[in-house]
């Protein structure tokens, strides 16, 4: 994506994502990645980005993180 591209849409396609668009601006981005492949991509890179975000901190990652996290707090109250 050309870098005059990236600033024009890039914000918005992330925003656009997260739902947080108003609707008329929405429907100017809905149009525009229909049409678009370099912001199609880019779509489609950060729904992964997103979907791994989540599968982190749904998954094993963060309850293991937080159980060091109690232990570390356990060791700091009992010094
Ligand atoms: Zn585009």
């Amino acid at each position: 994506m050309g870098r005059l591209h990236r600033a024009r849409w890039g914000h918005s396609l992330e925003k656009w994502i997260d739902d947080e668009l108003g609707e008329r601006r929405a429907q100017c981005v809905d149009a525009h990645v229909e049409g678009c492949e370099d912001c199609a991509g880019e779509v489609a890179a950060l729904l992964k980005l997103k979907a791994s975000i989540r599968r982190v901190r749904g998954g094993a990652a963060v309850p293991e993180a937080v159980g060091r996290l109690h232990i570390e707090a356990d060791r700091l109250s009992s010094q």
